[in-house]
């Protein structure tokens, strides 16, 4: 088993609140629209901080969480899409999806 640490990124499917924009639902209609719907993602995940301040995400690995930055690379319109793309690519896919 490789070491996801050695890596600076990765990528992970995961059921998520997709991020619009900074102001987050308290202050911008359109993210209050996308917190109440959670969608299948594919994410690329950041071992290594940078500069851009990018949103968050808990991460489940080695029996522990840990928070990662992360980009949200494609959304997918259901499980099944997920599935088959993971299995395609060999991404690690993170369940429960909710
Ligand atoms: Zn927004």
């Amino acid at each position: 088993m490789n070491s996801l640490e050695e890596k600076e990124s990765g990528y992970i499917i995961k059921k998520i609140i997709v991020p619009h924009c900074q102001r987050g639902p308290q202050r911008c209609e359109k993210c209050k629209q996308m917190a109440a719907e959670k969608k299948i993602c594919l994410l690329q995940i950041y071992f290594k901080s940078d500069e851009i301040a990018r949103p968050v995400i808990e991460v489940h690995k080695d029996g522990k969480t840990q928070w990662y930055e992360f980009d949200v690379l494609k959304v997918f319109k259901d499980e099944k899409e997920a599935k088959t793309y993971a299995k395609k690519h060999a991404i690690k896919v993170q369940f429960p999806l909710d």
